[in-house]
């Protein structure tokens, strides 16, 4: 029995051969297990995709463990339209200014052009700032607190899966406040929230920071973000939060009579995190066998594999009761009971999609009150990779064992973020690890557009994020172009 599983699941299953290995070529495979894995199919339309139902799921967990947060801080959910007038976006300069490359516009409805054209929401700072601005009145109506699930557009060139796509799924937060402490705590808020998420949900360590002048949000005062490090040395934006100041509220006339009777305008926040999350998810945990993903974020945390050959309902109803008895301990859970597929088939199907434990159900197994249990997170053949656990403790053993799934594949990636997080302390140096995509490249900087624009022009690389000098790093040199340096700046290829 137990020679012929091995050989079954050393049998390379059609959908393994199909992958080309992660570390030789990170794109390709990308595509490959987005595609293989079922999460998204290309559409009609070009730079779209569709969500398939194992993707979706994978969105949906994404969402919970952010939506309680949320609610927990106070905030509530609600929904704008999908379509602005023009004139409404173009009046916060800067804003439109930034935004319109990318803008989708409707010019026609009811066969009829129409007489203003309007835009697809790219965000929706616009339509929000407007509604805003009728319901705020005293600042008795302030704080608001809202956040708004939802679709936008944005009108790329280049497109994959998850990480650049025309329409994509996120959430956009937006509130309005009587001070800029508020404010400012509101968006010093949100940004923990996206890294507690990242880090413990979808176990993708990041560096947090603000972003340079160039690379902020169109209109914002101050942008926040978290920065994830894929395999390829290239840095990918997981989420940001921005302070608007009284931008948008100047320009969309959002203002309150304060408690000293003084009309004021607010101050208001806004901050998302959209499926390129999974984008991040996907490319720092996948392997050469496909996905593989954190049991916090997985639709199903267990697949069991009955072991049948021909006729043996026993098995089956085993793999069924034992499914039962999972759930009802709250694990989610599937039985793969596909008659025309063979374990090893499913071993590697249930690998590609990067489930984090498989149990194999076999009748000698039953027989001696025993289950198989194969975790995912570590390289096949490891030490401790396959066990065999009592029947009568496999709920427990399974409880410790995800939370151990978790937790190294948090460590793993954070060995894979150490080794991309480099300092240079001359200028050849540093250039030289921007163009090679060494990681996240650290230095003093000067915090200059220009300076930033030239490093760009010979490396491809940008700031990612920025955090203050250390008190004993100064006086600094910007390693860049020499001027004094006012910040610490992590410089990177990104997505
Ligand atoms: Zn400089």
């Amino acid at each position: 029995m137990c020679e012929a599983r091995e050989a079954m699941s050393a049998t390379q299953s059609p959908v393994m051969k199909e992958i080309p290995p992660k570390s030789e070529d990170l794109s390709s495979w990308y595509t490959a297990v987005c595609l293989k894995a079922e999460l998204v199919s290309y559409a009609p339309v070009r730079g779209c995709v569709v969500l398939r139902p194992y993707g979706f799921a994978l969105w949906e967990r994404l969402q919970a463990a952010l939506d309680v947060r949320f609610k927990e801080t106070g905030h509530e959910n609600a929904y704008f339209p999908l379509l602005i007038p023009e004139s409404l976006l173009a009046k916060e300069g800067e804003h439109i200014e930034g935004f319109a490359p990318e803008v989708a516009w409707v010019t026609q409805g009811g066969g009829e052009t129409l007489p203003e054209r309007l835009a697809i929401r790219p965000t929706s700072e616009v339509i929000i700032g407007t509604m805003y601005a009728q319901w705020i009145q005293s600042y008795r109506d302030l704080p608001i607190l809202i956040n708004q699930w939802a679709n936008v557009m944005r009108w790329e060139k280049a497109t994959r899966p998850f990480l650049r796509t025309l329409e994509f799924l996120w959430q956009e937060g937006h509130t309005a406040h009587a001070t800029e402490q508020e404010a400012q705590a509101e968006a010093a808020q949100m940004l923990g929230i996206y890294r507690e998420v990242a880090e413990g949900t979808v176990a993708v360590p990041v560096v947090v920071g603000e972003k340079s002048s160039s690379e902020r949000f169109a209109g914002a005062n101050h942008t926040f973000s978290l920065e994830a490090l894929m395999p390829d040395g290239k840095a990918l934006q997981s989420a940001t939060s921005h302070e608007l100041g009284q931008n948008f509220s100047r320009a969309y006339d959002i203002t309150f009579a304060d408690t000293d009777q003084q009309v004021k305008h607010v101050w208001t926040t806004s901050w998302g995190m959209s499926w390129r999350m999974l984008g991040a998810m996907i490319m720092v945990h996948g392997d050469d066998r496909g996905l593989r993903l954190p049991p916090k974020m997985a639709p199903i945390e267990v697949m069991i594999i009955p072991i049948v050959r021909g006729e043996e309902p026993a098995v089956l109803a085993a793999a069924q009761a034992l499914a039962q008895e999972l759930r009802a301990a709250g694990r989610r859970v599937r039985v793969d009971e596909r008659d025309d597929k063979k374990p090893g088939f499913k071993f590697a199907d249930a690998d590609m999609r990067g489930i984090p434990v498989r149990i194999e159900v076999g009748a000698r197994d039953l027989a001696n009150g025993e289950l198989v249990v194969v975790r995912r997170d570590q390289e096949r053949g490891a030490e401790g990779t396959k066990v065999t656990v009592a029947r009568d403790a496999i709920v427990t053993h399974l409880a410790t064992l995800l939370n151990e799934i978790q937790a190294s594949l948090f460590a793993q990636a954070q060995a894979q973020l150490a080794r991309g997080l480099v300092t240079a302390e001359h200028r050849d140096d540093f250039l030289r690890l921007c163009r090679e995509r060494a990681g996240l490249v650290e230095i003093p900087w000067c915090d200059q557009p220009a300076c930033e624009a030239a490093v760009k022009a010979e490396t491809s690389a940008t700031t990612r994020n920025l955090r203050p000098l250390g008190v004993d790093q100064q006086p600094a040199r910007c390693v860049a172009c020499g001027e004094p340096a006012r910040v610490r700046a992590y410089f990177a290829q990104s997505y």
